[in-house]
């Protein structure tokens, strides 16, 4: 059978296969067909020169919030896939069992790009996050609603990955660390994972990562003081070494207000790199100091990171916290998403959540991406 579409002559980085190198990358039927030095095009086969560039599995942003329309800080997926060069967005918790259906129906469903999501355990999720006005959706225990939230995950498997929860002094206030207890039963009923934000404490990070089993995820993982994972004095805090021993999954979730460079300097000196590398995109950071995705995984090239090391904590390794093997990768068979990127050279600032500007040497940009096999909204 030839293929659908060649991309040709790419440095293709797959870290699920350790591949670093020059290849061809052939679809067919929507899905992965080959890679190899050389694959021949057959006479219905569309074929793109994308020497000079990179070719990536398709990337995935493990924290988003896409709920355009629906919630107040969603923003619209297919122009931020574009220009992150993301072919699946992840949305945390945008939406709670109250307005899951309007979520899957007019957004996630004629949605381009694929949309998964954890389901936030709080009733309508995160309804009122804007500049005016700003009310923690677990700051009130009548809202957890974890019979609903049970019920809409285990009917929406086919979009829904886990459980979403927040806590800490700015979204559950005196409930400290209860709504991720309503989250975890939630989750050990439909046999999911959590992902759990963290801000200011009370709790306590260290607190809140004892209460995470394996696979779960702690999103704002590279967060500023307080409740950072390092001591003042840069060692890693015990209780980070001890999760991540066994198997809580660390996501960076920039946002806002949750990634410093100075934490992320430290963590990188002991040899600890986050598991996975997202933006936490949302309307209150889209014009700075995100912006995208592709923004946020120049930052960790610029600290220091390998190119390789960086696709891999937005590709293979977001995969395996959603449980979804047939992402995140260029084996035949994976779904046929891929990214095209490259990577200028020059002088660029990058800002972190505490107004901290690097000055690094690199950009990754976004060159292209293809979806379902088919080459899908180009930059030119
Ligand atoms: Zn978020």
């Amino acid at each position: 059978m030839s293929a659908d579409l060649i991309l040709r002559g790419g440095r293709v980085i797959d870290p699920s296969q350790n591949i670093d190198g020059v290849r061809d990358v052939a679809f067919a039927s929507g899905k992965v067909a080959s890679v190899a030095e050389h694959i021949e095009a057959g006479p219905q086969t569309v074929v793109r020169d994308v020497s000079g560039k990179i070719v990536t599995p398709g990337l995935i942003d493990l924290h988003t919030h896409v709920y355009w329309g629906g919630t107040s800080l969603g923003i619209d997926a297919v122009e931020f896939c574009r220009t992150s060069a993301v072919t699946t967005s992840v949305d945390t918790g945008s939406a709670g069992p109250g307005n899951f259906a309007g979520f899957r129906k007019h957004v996630i469903e004629p949605s381009d790009v694929r949309i998964l999501a954890y389901l936030h355990v709080s009733f309508a999720g995160i309804f009122a996050f804007s500049s005016s006005v700003m009310v923690g959706e677990s700051e009130d225990l009548r809202l957890m609603a974890p019979a609903d939230a049970v019920r809409v995950a285990d009917a929406n498997r086919d979009v829904i990955v886990g459980i979403k929860a927040r806590v800490g002094r700015r979204t559950s206030g005196v409930n400290g660390a209860t709504p991720l207890k309503y989250a975890l039963e939630v989750a050990d009923e439909v046999g999911m994972p959590v992902m759990l934000h963290v801000d200011d404490p009370p709790p306590s990070y260290e607190e809140v990562l004892e209460m995470l089993r394996p696979g779960d995820v702690l999103t704002h993982c590279f967060r500023p003081f307080p409740n950072s994972p390092v001591q003042s004095q840069g060692a890693i805090k015990p209780g980070v070494l001890r999760a991540r021993e066994r198997g809580v999954i660390f996501d960076i979730g920039h946002g806002k207000g949750s990634f410093s460079f100075k934490v992320a300097r430290q963590m990188l000196a002991n040899g600890f790199a986050p598991d996975t590398i997202s933006s936490d995109i949302h309307q209150l950071c889209i014009d700075g100091p995100v912006f995208d995705q592709v923004t946020t995984l120049s930052k960790f090239l610029c600290l220091g990171m390998s190119l390789p090391d960086v696709i891999k904590a937005s590709t293979v390794n977001a995969a395996f916290a959603l449980n979804r093997p047939e992402l995140g990768t260029l084996k035949p068979g994976a779904a046929g998403d891929a990214s095209i990127l490259s990577v200028e050279e020059g002088q660029f600032d990058y800002v972190d959540v505490v107004g901290e500007v690097v000055t690094g040497t690199q950009r990754i940009k976004a060159e292209g991406t293809v979806i379902g096999g088919a080459w899908w909204h180009p930059n030119e």
